[in-house]
């Protein structure tokens, strides 16, 4: 499994991580048993990137991945937990009160002493005039306090990496995570890729399968994607497989291919997922007919 840096932190992740937010049933069910071993399985794979938040499956990723890496019985140092807050089943919350009780919480569930990074869930839901002036000063003082190594935020519109880095200290975020924007159906992270470089922010892509898009069992119930674009998914799904190809691996393969994204978070819920997006670093993703 290939390592990367990721921005100015000293970190270095897998390029692969692990998507907890389905330890958290968002996908559908995972016993304690099936969770325990996709976690063990990524990380004897290489993976040793871990993704959580307290507002998947109400809590519940929280505590089962920190159950599963208890579990692991290796060292702290040897796996990087990150995980939010601000977004919670309730509702979202980014005031300096809400987000330092919040890491206390989150630190019990997981059984952990600090998470590596610590991120501002879903900005755009938020002011982010809040987020630049009373939530981002109160998790650096989270940093301070050893309770995170590193802070960031995450979003889906693109705009708002840009409207916050803009407006805070250079030096002061570590890393932006963002989703759905770096895969085979929506390519446009790449166009502020220059952007955050000068920034100095390391770079985290979430969701290459477009949250079940881009598999061959297609995505949930709750998918927020246009009938079109489901239409147009499921479509290539059946022509991949119609020509023996499987097109998670295909995307999977695609959202590596840039080194500047440090890690690509996919959401892993079974052993033999964990085992198939473990393996596709070591397919060599410049063979562009897998
Ligand atoms: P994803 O694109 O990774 O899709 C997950 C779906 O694909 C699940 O149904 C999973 O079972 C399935 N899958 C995984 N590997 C597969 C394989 N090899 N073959 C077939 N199906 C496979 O989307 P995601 O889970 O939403 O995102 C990944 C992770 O990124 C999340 O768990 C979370 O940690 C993070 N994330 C964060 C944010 C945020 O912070 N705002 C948003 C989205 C995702």
């Amino acid at each position: 499994m290939e390592l990367r840096e990721l921005g100015r932190t000293g970190l270095k992740l897998s390029s692969v991580g692990f998507g907890a937010s389905p330890l958290g049933n968002v996908f559908g069910s995972v016993s304690e048993e099936q969770a325990n071993a996709s976690v063990r399985i990524a990380f004897q794979s290489g993976i040793n990137f871990f993704d959580t938040s307290p507002y998947y499956g109400g809590t519940l990723s929280e505590k089962v991945l920190g159950k599963a890496l208890k579990a692991l019985n290796v060292p702290r140092s040897e796996y990087i937990v990150a995980t939010k807050c601000g977004r919670y089943k309730e509702g979202f919350d980014f005031s300096a009160e809400r987000v330092t009780r919040s890491v206390d919480e989150s630190l019990e569930r997981l059984q952990l002493d600090y998470v590596d990074i610590l991120q501002c869930h879903d900005i755009e839901f938020g002011s982010l005039d809040q987020i630049v002036n009373e939530t981002i000063p109160a998790l650096q003082k989270l940093k301070e306090a050893g309770k995170t190594r590193f802070i960031g935020i995450t979003g889906l519109p693109l705009e708002v990496f840009t409207y916050v880095l803009d407006r805070v200290p250079p030096g002061t975020l570590d890393v932006i995570l963002s989703y759905c924007h770096h895969s085979i159906n929506d390519s446009t992270l790449e166009d502020i890729v220059p952007y955050l470089k000068s920034k100095g922010v390391g770079i985290i892509s979430a969701s290459p399968l477009a949250m079940g898009l881009l598999t061959e069992a297609g995505p949930p119930e709750w998918h927020p994607a246009s009938p079109e674009l489901k239409s147009a998914c499921r479509a290539a799904a059946t022509y991949c497989k119609e020509n023996g190809k499987n097109v998670s691996k295909l995307a999977m393969q695609y959202s590596l291919l840039n080194k500047e994204i440090t890690s690509v978070l996919v959401g892993m819920r079974s052993v033999e997922q964990e085992s198939e997006n473990g393996k596709i670093p070591r397919i060599n993703i410049v063979h562009s007919d897998q």
